[in-house]
């Protein structure tokens, strides 16, 4: 039998390489793919070298290129290969990072990034900072510190009597919050229509004269959810504004920074992200930005002992030390992501994540600026960070039209979304190696499809003139 690491690190080297040709998107369907993986439930075992090609040969066709240079949909990493490879070995190594008792090394590789992570984030050193699954995660662990702290403070131990009888907490934020948040209200019970929705201006920004007003309308607990980075057009909510309003109204202000956050290490964004470390906690995902491997994000609490009573599991048989990482979490046994960004961070550097995070910034500028310049082509967002909306013709339809064009072509992948009342394309630039070379390419492609449309579109009404003739 070969070695089945070595089997995986062949096609993991295989599928790497490809990536400078392969097409971003999959073009094999559903049933096909499903067919691949299909047979018959499993009765006797096979040796795991050979099931390993049959997987990584069964998965090729439907991967997805997101790692590559060609993919600009949603908002989605390119998972580091220092940071995957630091993940092979977190799982060849088999550790289970609830308990420093389970882990040593696990627990210390999280105790030290996470030191170097608030220090990069530019945020208070005294926060506790919980390893989680991504952004959604960790506003649920946020949010959950800012309940016990909210209620405690009005004399309700949230944890022992729950939310039944509770003094009730307002929950307010922007109307152009991200839609995960609202799912992490509702694990808190929290009904998602129960939270007071902020009015925003065009980029999405919250009003913070509207915030203002709508605090002063009550006392009581309340928690405030700003954002930083929203998920079309990347802008902030005025941090410096929000955080006054709450420290008069003694409100926890929580950010979601899921991919904004990292704009702290530019001083040239610092416009964007002033005031926010002014905040309670902040939520922030690793495999956005950071480019670690799926699943990471950080959820991070200025008062570590409500993040730790929000948390806390505790029975005889569990030891515990002077850090157990299972205090900032909601999972007992838990994979050790603290040895990826580790690796990671040691790799970049502070530099190294800094430069990115500008390289994807001007990149988006310089996208922004080409587009701009075609006539017909509507950049809808002030361009601030990496994400943008572009906007084709007269009507959705083109627009529509557009996007599905360019994935037809399948040279470049970016996707669509609804914002405003109109059909947008999306663009975000975000994988790690993303450079002028390659937006050149997505400004070519996203062109050659409005082209392609235009003419579609004169063809069409051309069609539809002739049908109308008697
Ligand atoms: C992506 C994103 C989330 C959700 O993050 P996941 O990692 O997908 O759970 C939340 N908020 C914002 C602003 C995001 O961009």
């Amino acid at each position: 039998m070969t070695d089945p690491f070595e089997v995986a690190l062949a096609r993991a080297q295989q599928y790497r390489q490809s990536l400078a040709e392969r097409a971003p998107r999959p073009s094999i369907t559903a049933t096909a793919l499903e067919a691949r993986f299909d047979g018959p439930v499993p009765e006797r075992g096979v040796p795991a070298d050979v099931i390993i090609e049959a997987l990584a040969e069964a998965a090729d066709p439907g991967l997805v290129a997101s790692p590559g240079r060609r993919f600009f949909g949603w908002v989605i990493g390119a998972s580091h290969e220092a940071a995957v490879a630091a993940d092979w070995l977190t799982s060849a190594w088999g550790q289970n990072a609830g308990l420093y008792a389970c882990s040593p090394s696990a627990a210390m590789a999280e105790k030290v990034s996470s030191r170097w992570l608030l220090d990069i984030l530019r945020l208070p050193e005294e926060c506790s900072v919980g390893f989680v699954t991504g952004a959604t995660m960790a506003n649920f662990t946020c949010l959950a510190a800012a309940r016990n702290a909210v209620l405690a403070r009005v004399g309700w131990d949230v944890e022992a009597l729950g939310l039944h009888g509770a003094p009730r907490v307002r929950i307010l934020m922007g109307a152009d919050a991200h839609a995960s948040v609202l799912a992490a209200l509702r694990f808190l019970g929290f009904g998602s229509g129960t939270v007071e929705r902020i009015a925003t201006d065009a980029e999405g920004r919250m009003l913070s004269d509207a915030l203002g007003h709508a605090l002063d309308a009550a006392t009581g607990p309340a928690i405030v959810i700003a954002q930083a980075g929203q998920i079309n057009t990347g802008a902030f909510d005025p941090g410096r504004e929000i955080a006054a309003h709450c420290e008069r109204h003694a409100a926890w202000l929580h950010v979601d920074g899921a991919f904004g956050l990292w704009a702290r290490l530019c001083p040239e964004l610092e416009h964007l992200t002033s005031g926010l470390d002014r905040a309670d906690s902040w939520a922030t995902d690793g495999h956005k930005w950071l480019q670690l491997p799926y699943d990471s994000g950080f959820a991070i609490v200025r008062d570590a002992d409500a993040h730790r009573r929000a948390m806390a599991i505790s029975a005889s048989y569990l030891p515990s030390a002077e850090y157990d990482p299972a205090r900032f979490t909601p999972e007992l046994s838990r994979r050790a992501r603290g040895f990826a960004l580790w690796a990671l961070l040691r790799t970049l550097g502070r530099e190294g994540v800094r430069e990115m995070v500008r390289r994807h910034c001007r990149c988006a500028r310089r996208l922004a600026a080409i587009l701009a310049a075609t006539s017909g082509v509507r950049v809808v967002n002030e361009v601030v960070l990496n994400q943008l909306i572009v906007r084709f013709g007269e009507d959705d339809a083109m627009t529509h039209e557009v996007i599905a064009q360019l994935q037809r072509e399948n040279l470049c992948f970016a996707e669509g979304a609804r914002w405003r009342g109109q059909w947008v394309m999306r663009v975000s630039i975000i994988a790690a190696d993303l450079d002028d070379d390659d937006i050149e390419r997505l400004a070519d492609a996203i062109l050659r499809a409005w082209r392609t449309t235009q003419s579609l579109g004169s063809e069409r009404s051309r069609l539809s003139i002739r049908r109308d003739e008697p």
